[in-house]
């Protein structure tokens, strides 16, 4: 067995995170992490962390980072995380950052950073919708409509996410703002990261990020 292909996906709301997400994953067998999707599902089964992080949630706030550092390392130790991992909104800040580094100690890892100007981010987070039954992601032509539409996939619903309203949505990038460029410059001090043009296509997106993987995985060896 090869080294384990570990991923951070750094980049910030609305950037295309996700599906390019889905993509690598598909494409390397890998787990997607996505910390934002194991909170939201905590507060929808109201479990204890869901309680616990529901205001944060809801103001588009960071959750603390103690309490995510624990979440991520019990994720980590995990069986299908043993070949590796793409991780979604983690870390989101420098003291996680550098849990993450203690965590993985020799095994290497790869940071891929979605560039987006922050005008087209809050253009693609207004018109964003969430299939309220499947969870498909669609971006509709309105900014800020409240118009009903139904999933073309299984039929459901089509809403807007909690926090992506405006003024959540502006927080969401203020914070992100915040606290990308230490985690992005402790990265690039490491010399593992790559940005990647996130404005192209989601095709020449995957693309490039395919590139920078496969890139990445023949310097380890
Ligand atoms: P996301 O889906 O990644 O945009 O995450 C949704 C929300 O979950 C964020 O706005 C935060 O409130 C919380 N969250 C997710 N990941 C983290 C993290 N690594 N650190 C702190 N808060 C997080």
């Amino acid at each position: 067995m090869g080294d384990p292909i570990n991923i951070v996906l750094i980049g910030p709301p609305g950037s295309g995170k996700g599906t390019q997400a889905a993509r690598i994953c598909d494409r390397y067998h890998l787990p997607w992490i996505s910390t934002g999707e194991i909170l939201r599902a905590a507060v929808k089964a109201e479990t204890p962390l869901g309680r616990k992080v529901h205001d944060t949630l809801s103001s588009g706030g960071l959750v603390d980072d103690a309490l995510m550092i624990d979440l991520v390392r019990s994720r980590l130790a995990e069986p299908d995380a043993i070949t590796g991992f793409v991780l979604d909104g983690f870390p989101r800040t420098i003291n996680q950052a550098l849990a993450l580094d203690a965590l993985l100690a020799e095994h290497p890892l790869l940071a891929l950073l979605l560039d987006v100007p922050g005008p087209e981010l809050e253009r693609r987070l207004g018109a964003r919708r969430i299939c309220s039954t499947c969870k498909a992601l669609y971006a509709t032509g309105t900014r800020y409509g409240s118009e009903e539409e139904l999933c073309s996939k299984c039929g459901g619903t089509l809403i807007r996410r909690d926090d992506d309203n405006i003024d959540v949505i502006r927080n969401r990038l203020q914070t992100y703002r915040n606290t990308a460029d230490p985690l992005i410059a402790h990265y690039s001090a490491r010399g593992v990261l790559t940005a990647i043009d996130g404005t192209a296509s989601s095709e020449k997106v995957t693309k490039a990020l395919l590139k920078a993987i496969d890139a990445g995985v023949r310097t380890k060896k």
